[in-house]
Formats: structure tokens, C-alpha cells, sequence
């Protein structure tokens, strides 16, 4: 299917994002043989790992849970740091996966897409990055991530602010100098609670401003001991039966007990023993019913509560840490370091945006309904536009010039997360209605089945690949069922777009997991590739496109 002498603007398929789904992309479609062009906006490869560079930044999966899998060599090369590593050290792994692979060559870098235009006859896609260059592929596969399109919220005069202001999501590679400033950072997301702890120390005053608290525990990071990285190596082969089975792709055991089978002193102890754990244990290796006895959810809730109190010595401080309008596991719960802790210094202080609203960014600080506080430095932690931002900002035009943004006007709609009806050849791995874990193992899972099902279609003399509307609207509405029963909490995060003014609330991940995942591509597998519609473009078999046809500029 290779259809062109010119290896970087006619390839057989075009790869937008060069994160860690859009590496693993490259490599397995080269490895099928699949010439294959990488686009990527950013100056750097790594994806969330080259644009969330502030200070703290760090994983909440275990660093060799989400690392690749497919090469054993490349597990043994790297020694992780730490349990969960910061994002210098995973920049330099996906740096080094890069070259270890010789996949460097393949990736634009600096190369924001702009518009993808499926063209009917010859069955290509025709793609334009931001300096007007042209490209032409057979397959389109964005791998833009759904936490790339940072969100600010609607705050007037962010413009006038005279200071330094940066979004977390969008660090410099510069590092910026906290020192001796007077620092306000907005949100308390994930990001904002792993930068305060890290920059509280420097600054003069640091001013924290939050809209929702949210249920943070304990990362409990460490160093990972050489005799730990002799026992990651022995049982690489175990990690991986474990990881590639494991509904959310963690290493965390299950617990076979529910929260109110244990007495309240067992209890206690159970909830102790989860605080001191690692990250997402809390979530994945908690009583059986956390997620589904609002009961049970309370009782936890109650002991973090208990646990910011102890920490924080300000009784009315603690109090506005405590969520009040949401349960633990409905909105993504954070893992910090010291955060809680921070506050006890009499330089930090927490404005609750709710109780004191945000008026305006002025040319010198922030003024709310109390008055204004000067700032050096302002962080925006506000999030992203989670899910779909990238996709339908990227102007892609399927059948009859139909736009994505239009046909998921009401929410996306897909099959496996991966394509939608009227997009043909076009694939989304790690978009919406994706399982929900650890990121990596299910976007692998379905870059696999991606490449799997190119493969397919090339060795069967199909070019053109679309999905079946009837597959599509069973596996849509299986994510929306989904969304309505436990261990769903309603719509009140990010999950469903509810950080974003005006976004339909339609949930974004996959309620069913990866085993959901798992059982559908094994259907389309035994079924020979039912669910999609396989053809022939009548011009490839005649004249395949060519890079003088590209329109290079
Ligand atoms: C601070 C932070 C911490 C996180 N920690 C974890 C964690 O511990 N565990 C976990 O499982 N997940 C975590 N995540 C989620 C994380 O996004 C995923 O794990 C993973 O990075 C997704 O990889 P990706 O390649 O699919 O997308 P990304 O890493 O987002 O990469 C997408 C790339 O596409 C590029 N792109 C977008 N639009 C275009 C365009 N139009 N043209 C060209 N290029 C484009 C972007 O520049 C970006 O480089 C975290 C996210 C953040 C923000």
C-alpha cells in the first residue's frame, strides 16, 4: 500500500500527535510495514509529558505501569527513579524510545494540523499543518490526546495582566523564577495540587484560588531500590499477564471486602492502610463498594476529612479543602505530596472563588468581590477541554465535507473510541469514550487493534475503512447507558464536560473499561471485521497518489 517515493508528505498514514499514543502508533504501523509521517504542534515529542513541565509534575500511575511493554530490552535499559517518576525523567523515556527505535525521522515536530479533508475518489486524506505545508495519507490517525487544549476560564482582562502568567498545561522549557515572588495560582485540579506544595517554599506569598476542592490523599512516592529494580526485571513477563488483563491497567490487587463487613476499628485501620498507599490503590484496591454505597463513600469521605483537619492547622482553611458537593471517585481524584501541609505556612492562603468570586485580572493582580491582591506571577490550573478539544479543533472534514465539530455537536459518538461514521479511514486512538486507568495500557490496547485492522484491510486488498453506523450507535449508547448506573455520579466533572460553559454533558471515557474494550475487538476479530465497512477505492487500483499530487509548498 505504500503509494509514495517522497517518505514525509504522501505516506500510507498520517500520525497527528507525537505523545505517547502517537510514538507507539508510529512504531507498530512501521513495524507492519506502513510508511508513516508523525505531525506534532510542540517543539518536543512527549505530549503531555513535553507541555506539562512546572514544577512538580509527575506521574500518578506507576512509572513502569505505564511505560511501553512491547520490548523487554527496552524495559530492562531504563531504571525508573522513582515509583512515580517527574516529568524530566519521562520527557527523557520518551525521548529515548524515540531514538532507541529510530523513530525520530518520521516526526515533524512543530507541525500543528489544521485541517484534514477526506477526499472521495482517490480514498486519501489531505492534510494542511499551520505554515500551509500539504500532506497526503491513505489512513489519518489523530493522536491528540484529551488533555491537550488547555481551558482558561472567562475571567475579563486575563489580556491586561502585566506580570507573567503561564498555564500549566502549557509550561516553558525555560524554567521560571519563583523566587521572592508574590505567586496566585488558580485551581486545584490535579495540576495546581501538585505545583503548590513544590512552590511554596519560594515564593514571597502564594495565593491560592479555588472554585472545587477535590478528595486528595497521599501519593506516597519513593525512590524504587535496587532491589526493587531486580525484582521489576525477574517479573517483567508476570507485570505484563497482570497489566495487559487488568481492567483498569494498574498492578493493584482487588479487595474482596465491602466497607461495612469490617467493624469500625477494622475499618479505620483499612482506611489507614489506603492513606499510606500508592496513588490509584486507593481507588482500585479500595472496599468493594466504595464506588457504588454512598454509604460506604461517606465513611472514606469522613476519614480524609478527619485526615485535612489533623494536617491543617487552620480549622476554617481545612473546612474549605473539604469537597462538600461531590463524592470521592466522581470527579479524578488527586494524589499529592505536602499539599495540605502548604497552607500551614503563614505566607500561602486560599480564596474560595465560590464564597469570593473573581471580578477581573487587573494590570497587577486579581480583583475579587473583596478587593485585589497584587501578583508577580499568575498559574492558570484550570484544566483542559477534556475528551474532544483536540479533535474538533482540527478542522477535519469527512464525507461530503462533513465537520466532526457538527456530527458531535451532541457529544462524540464512536466505536471502541477509535472511528466515527462518516470519517472513513480516520482513528482516534486515546480520544473519547477510551476505557478509564492507566492511560497508556488502553490507548495501546487500541493503537494494537488499529494496526491490527490496517494490516487487515491491506492484505485483503481494501483500502478504505469505515466503521458501520449500527456498530457505531451500539457502542455509543452502551457508553451513555453507562454513564447512568453506579458506580456513575452524575455529571458534575470533567468526565462529562462540565468544566466547559456550553460543552454538552455527554461522558467522555467508557464506563465498560478495557474489558469491555476486549470483548468488542475480539467480536470484530472473529467476525472479520463486521462492524466495519471494508472497499476498494476504484483509483488506487489505477494511480495511487503521489507526492508531486501533494501540492508541497
Ligand atoms: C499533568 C498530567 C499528568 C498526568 N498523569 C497521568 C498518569 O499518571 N497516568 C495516566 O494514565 N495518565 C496521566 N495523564 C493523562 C495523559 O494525558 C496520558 O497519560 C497520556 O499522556 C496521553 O497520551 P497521548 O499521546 O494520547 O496524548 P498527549 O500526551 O496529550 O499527546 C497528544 C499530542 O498531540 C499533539 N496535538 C494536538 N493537536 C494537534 C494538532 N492539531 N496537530 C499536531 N499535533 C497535535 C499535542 O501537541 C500533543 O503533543 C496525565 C495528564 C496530565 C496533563
Amino acid at each position: 500500500m505504500a503509494f509514495s517515493p517522497d517518505p514525509t508528505r504522501s505516506v500510507d498514514v498520517l500520525v497527528a500527535g507525537a505523545g505517547i499514543t502517537g510514538i507507539y502508533q508510529l512504531h507498530r504501523a512501521r513495524e507492519a510495514g506502513f510508511s508513516v509521517q508523525v505531525l506534532e504542534a510542540g517543539d518536543g515529542v512527549g505530549g503531555t509529558w513535553y507541555w506539562n513541565r512546572y514544577p512538580g509534575a509527575q506521574f500518578d500511575s506507576e512509572s513502569y505501569t505505564y511505560a511501553y511493554l512491547f520490548s523487554s530490552e527496552l524495559f530492562d535499559e531504563w531504571e525508573w527513579q522513582e515509583h512515580f517518576a517527574h516529568q524530566p525523567e519521562i520527557e527523557r523515556y520518551l525521548n529515548h524510545v524515540v531514538d532507541r527505535f529510530d523513530l525520530r525521522r518520521h516526526i515533524r515536530l512543530g507541525a500543528k494540523m489544521t485541517s484534514a479533508a477526506w477526499d472521495e475518489p482517490s480514498g486519501t486524506w489531505t492534510v494542511v499543518v499551520a505554515d500551509g505545508t500539504e500532506f497526503r495519507s491513505r489512513f489519518l490517525v489523530a493522536a491528540t490526546g484529551i488533555f491537550s487544549v488547555p481551558y482558561f476560564p472567562d475571567v475579563p482582562g486575563r489580556e491586561d495582566f502585566r506580570g507573567e502568567q503561564y498555564h500549566t498545561g502549557r509550561w516553558p522549557t525555560t524554567p521560571v523564577d519563583f523566587a521572592g515572588k508574590r505567586v496566585a495560582v488558580i485551581g486545584t485540579g490535579s495540576s495546581g495540587v501538585q505545583l503548590i506544595p513544590v512552590i511554596a517554599g519560594e515564593v514571597a506569598s502564594l495565593t491560592v484560588y479555588q472554585r472545587t476542592p477535590n478528595w486528595c490523599t497521599p501519593l506516597n512516592n519513593a525512590p524504587i531500590t535496587s532491589e526493587e529494580q531486580r525484582r521489576l526485571r525477574a517479573d517483567f513477563e508476570a507485570m505484563c499477564d497482570t497489566l495487559n488483563t487488568s481492567p483498569s491497567g494498574f498492578l493493584h490487587v482487588p479487595h474482596d471486602r465491602a466497607t461495612f463487613d469490617d467493624s469500625y476499628e477494622e475499618r479505620l485501620a483499612f482506611f489507614d492502610k489506603m492513606w499510606s498507599s500508592p496513588g490509584f490503590t486507593k481507588l482500585t484496591s479500595h472496599y468493594t463498594d466504595l464506588l457504588f454505597d454512598p454509604a460506604a463513600n461517606a465513611a472514606w469521605c469522613e476519614f480524609i476529612a478527619g485526615k485535612i483537619h489533623g494536617i491543617v492547622d487552620d480549622p476554617e482553611t481545612a473546612e474549605k479543602l473539604i469537597p462538600k458537593g461531590h463524592r470521592y471517585g466522581e470527579h479524578r481524584p488527586p494524589f499529592v505530596t505536602g499539599y495540605f501541609e502548604a497552607y500551614n505556612n503563614a505566607h500561602v492562603s486560599l480564596v474560595d472563588v465560590k464564597e469570593t468570586p473573581m471580578v477581573r485580572v487587573t494590570e497587577k493582580g486579581i480583583q475579587t468581590a473583596e478587593g485585589t491582591r497584587e501578583f508577580d506571577i499568575v498559574v492558570w490550573a484550570t484544566g483542559w477541554d477534556f475528551g474532544t478539544g483536540a479533535l474538533t479543533r482540527m478542522g477535519i472534514r469527512g464525507r461530503r465535507g462533513l465537520a466532526l465539530e457538527d456530527r458531535w455537536a451532541d457529544g462524540p459518538r464512536t466505536f471502541l473510541g477509535i472511528q466515527t461514521a462518516g470519517f472513513p479511514n480516520f482513528f482516534f486512538p486515546g480520544g473519547p469514550h477510551a476505557a478509564a486507568g492507566n492511560n497508556p495500557r488502553y490507548n495501546g490496547d487500541q493503537v494494537d487493534f488499529i494496526t491490527a485492522t490496517l494490516s487487515y484491510a491491506r492484505d485483503h486488498g481494501y483500502d478504505r475503512i469505515e466503521v458501520d453506523p449500527a456498530a457505531e450507535e451500539e457502542w455509543t449508547a452502551m457508553v451513555d447507558r453507562g454513564a447512568t448506573r453506579a458506580p456513575s455520579f452524575g455529571e458534575s466533572s470533567y468526565y462529562f464536560g462540565a468544566n466547559i460553559p456550553g460543552k454538552p454533558r455527554k461522558y467522555l471515557l467508557n464506563s465498560g473499561g478495557r474489558p469491555k474494550l476486549f470483548k468488542e475487538i475480539a467480536k470484530v476479530i472473529e467476525s472479520d471485521y463486521k462492524a466495519f465497512r471494508l472497499s476498494r477505492s476504484a483509483s488506487s487500483e489505477s494511480s495511487p497518489p503521489r507526492a508531486a499530487e501533494a501540492g508541497a509548498r
